[in-house]
Formats: C-alpha cells, structure tokens, sequence
C-alpha cells in the first residue's frame, strides 16, 4: 500500500508522445484523481532507450505537441529535463534531476502502462528508481493481472519497490495508429487534441515526403508573401489528397501542389524578360497579362536553376494556369487543387471541390463554364490551351 506523506503529491508522465494523445491525457487524469495528486508533470522523452522511429517527429515538436496538449488542464504541466539533454534519456537520471529541483518533502508517482512494470528489471539503475519513485501501473478492464501481480510481489520483496495498479478506461487509440492514419489521409480527429491534429497538419508531420519538400517549403517561405505560401501549402494538401484518390503518386502531387505558384510574384519586366528566355508561346493572353505565364516560367526556374528534373512535377507545374490539351492526372491533379484548396472561397467553388474529389475532368469543366463569363465581362482572353484542353475533355467525354 503506497503510504501519505506530507508533502506534495506529484504524478509523472514520461512517455515518446509521438504524438501525445487522449488515451495518454485520459490515463494521467484518472490517475491523478483517483491517487489525489497535486499535479502530474508529463515528460516527453527526449531519446528514447527503447523506441527507434523512421518516420518520428522531432523532439522539439513532440514537446510543441504535449504543451499544446496540456494546456487546458490546470492540473498537468509540462518538463523539457529530457528534451534539452542530446543523449539517450534515463528514467533515473530524469527522476534524480527532478528531485534535485522538488521539495524533499514531495513524493513523486511514476505512471505508466501496466506492461512497462512486467520489463522493469530491463531499465537503466532499476533498483535505485523504485527507491525514488512509486509506480503506478495503469491496466484496462479485464485485464489479467495474475503474471503482474506476482511480478509486483517480487519487486516489492527484492528491491523495496511500491507499486501500485490501477483500472483506466480502455481508449483503443495509439501513437502509432495515428501516425500510420496521418501518412494514408485517414483521419485522426477525435483520437487526440484538434490544436495537435491542428499541429501535425501546418507541420506535414507523420507522412513520407518527397525527397526535396523540406527544402523547397522553407525557400517558398522566405520568398513568398505569407498568404501565398500558405495557398502554396494547402494546394500541397489538397494535391496529396486528390493524388490519394486518383491513384497518382502523392509525393510527386505534393511537391508540384507546394511548388506550383514558385513564379507567381515574379512581376513586370522580369516575368517578361523571363517569358522570353524560356521560349514561351505568346499567346494574345499572354501578352496581356504576362503574369499567366508564371507556372511555365516557375517550370524553367525549377529545372534550370534548381535541379528538378522530374518531367511529370514539372509539367504539373508548368500547366496549372491555363492548363493544356495532353494533362496527365498528376498535372489535373494541380490544376484543380489550385482552385479549391480550403482558402479558396470565390462563389460556386464547393460545387468544383464536390465534383474533384470524384471526376478531375468534371470539375475542370465546370470550373471553365464559371469562369468563362467573368473573363468576358473584364474583356480578357482566353488562353488557346485552356480552351483546347476543354475541348479535348469535352470531346472525350462524348466518346465514352
Ligand atoms: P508512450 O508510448 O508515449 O506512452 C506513454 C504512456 O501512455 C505509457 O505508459 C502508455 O502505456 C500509456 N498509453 C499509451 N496509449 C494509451 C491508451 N490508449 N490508453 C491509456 N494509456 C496509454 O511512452 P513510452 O515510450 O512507453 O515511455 C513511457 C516512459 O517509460 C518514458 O518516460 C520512458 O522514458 C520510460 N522508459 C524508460 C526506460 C529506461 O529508463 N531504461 C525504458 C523504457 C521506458 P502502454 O505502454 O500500456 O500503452
């Protein structure tokens, strides 16, 4: 039986939190209730002795995620101890750096899954941690406790340790279930916080990236004005989304949807000069309105300048605007999420998002027959590609 002392009562969370979510928040507050604790401290580890991740969030951003997390519960409260070290993280060493900043007096709880207690003996320096720490071994309804218990027993018995059990909800969530959802566009909400869901979406956590994403997000951010890197990084969404449907590489998709407006700010003379360079067809549109032209030059740029040599990125890329008679799938798949990314809210764009996620050719078309008269009433030209394009869906579609 864990005796009462007279100081405070303190419950530890340590866990990887990759990403924390509400089975972890569930279980500290049962915890915390039933054993009338003060506070619970969570811990995100920093390097883990036991977990090697491939596809793992940083640190720095699991950390980001648990104080997100925290935050509206008074009671939980949040220690870097573990993510400022750069080595592998100890429970013990953990445990004595805390007490050297807590009152002696405080007696600390160790929560923790119930299996954690049956591999105990495997923890660095065990049989000082269970002289520093009470446990608390958290297992769900109808949980067999009989191997536990005897395990408990020996510990107790061995090495002085006082553990206790306790019976929590069983909440069928997992890090790592959340993770594998986040990669295959499952959704996640429910299973943890919306301000981590909120997190691990602006921060393209969790999911295979195509190889130079990382590096091309943080050149748009520094180069493009803030709402259109944010258009640039829900185009990259919705891309990876419509690619998810529509069989196409969702890595490719990605990196088009996030490179797409690459040219777009480019203005005046230089867009010009550049439409030149690069041999582009001046169509009458073009003429007046140079800036049409930005997903070919953005296309030039990219290859020339920076190295993507990826034919199909690039022709995404290179057609967004005004399209062209031969897209591919990929390059409808830009074309259109460049029109309905979530912070598109010209009129009649929900009925385009409605028909894209279900027929590409659909949506263009529709798009087309919207913006056609606007067109008209400003006197601005169409580019012959659009309309071949349009022409060729069209002309498809009554073949089959
Ligand atoms: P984790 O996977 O992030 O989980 C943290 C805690 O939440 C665990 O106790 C886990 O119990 C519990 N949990 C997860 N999903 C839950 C759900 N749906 N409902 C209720 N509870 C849930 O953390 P971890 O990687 O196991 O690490 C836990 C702590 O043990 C860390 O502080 C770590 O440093 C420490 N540890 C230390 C050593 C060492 O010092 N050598 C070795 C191993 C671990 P379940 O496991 O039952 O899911």
């Amino acid at each position: 039986m864990i005796q009462p002392n007279k100081g405070r009562k303190i419950g530890i969370m340590g866990g990887t939190f990759d990403p924390i979510h509400y089975g972890h928040l569930m279980l500290a507050e049962q915890i915390r209730t039933s054993f009338h604790l003060d506070e619970v401290i969570f811990i995100p580890v920093g390097k883990a002795p036991h977990k090697t991740l491939s596809n793992a969030a940083q640190k720095e951003q699991r950390f980001e995620m648990v104080k997100l997390a925290v935050a509206s519960n008074p009671y939980f409260t949040l220690s870097d101890i573990e993510i400022k070290q750069s080595g592998t993280t100890y429970t013990i060493d953990t445990i004595t750096e805390l007490q050297s900043q807590l009152s002696k007096d405080d007696e600390l709880f160790f929560i923790t899954g119930a299996d954690a207690i049956l591999l105990l003996e495997s923890w660095k320096d065990y049989q000082t941690l269970v002289k520093k720490v009470k446990f608390i071994g958290a297992t769900r309804p109808g949980y067999e406790k009989k191997v536990l218990e005897d395990k408990i027993r020996v510990l107790e018995a061995k090495f002085g340790a006082q553990i206790e059990l306790s019976v929590v909800p069983a909440l069928a969530i997992s890090s790592t279930d959340i993770r594998e959802r986040v990669d295959t566009e499952k959704s996640i909400k429910y299973l943890l916080p919306e301000v981590v869901e909120s997190y691990i979406h602006e921060n393209f956590l969790y999911k295979k990236h195509h190889e130079r994403f990382f590096e091309f997000k943080q050149i748009l951010e520094s180069t493009l004005s803030k709402k259109r890197y944010m258009h640039s990084l829900e185009t990259a969404h919705t891309a990876r989304k419509l690619a998810l449907i529509f069989n196409v590489d969702p890595l490719k998709a990605e990196f088009a949807g996030l490179c797409h407006d690459f040219a777009k700010e480019i203005k005046g003379k230089k867009m010009q000069s550049l439409i030149i360079d690069f041999g582009i067809y001046q169509d009458p549109s073009i003429i007046a309105t140079p800036n049409i032209a930005h997903g070919e030059v953005a296309a030039g740029i990219l290859k020339k300048e920076y190295g993507v040599m990826d034919e199909d990125i690039l022709d995404a890329i290179r057609w967004h605007t005004y399209g062209n008679k031969e897209m591919s799938d990929l390059s409808k798949i830009i074309y259109i999420s460049d029109i309905i990314e979530p912070t598109r809210d010209f009129e009649g764009v929900e009925e385009i998002r409605k028909y894209a996620f279900m027929d590409l050719d659909l949506a263009i078309v529709k798009f087309f027959s919207q913006c056609t008269p606007h067109l008209e009433d400003k006197h601005l030209k169409m580019h012959r590609y659009t309309t071949e394009m349009v022409k060729q869906i069209l002309d498809s579609q009554e073949r089959n």
